[in-house]
């Protein structure tokens, strides 16, 4: 299983971190559209950010985001 098969999450309002292979991670938001799947995802994961994200400003919606790979490669090698 290479490192292309795993997806990393994280929150940077609810400091909430993850890493899923990723059909683990479309599998738990119950979509593979992209950009439905974060927010599904966020929450599946019970983010309450996420939950009440209808109605709140933008400023206080879920940050959560997609973490590049790049990154852990170089600080793995
Ligand atoms: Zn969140």
């Amino acid at each position: 299983m290479g490192l292309g098969e795993m997806i990393t999450l994280r929150c940077s309002l609810c400091g909430r971190f993850g890493r899923y292979k990723r059909d683990r991670y479309f599998e738990i938001a119950g979509t593979r559209n992209g950009p439905d799947a974060l927010n599904s995802f966020a929450k599946a994961a019970g983010c309450e950010r996420a939950l009440k994200q209808k109605n709140a400003q933008l400023d206080n919606r879920c940050g959560i985001g997609y973490v590049l790979q790049a990154s852990f490669r170089r600080r793995t090698k």
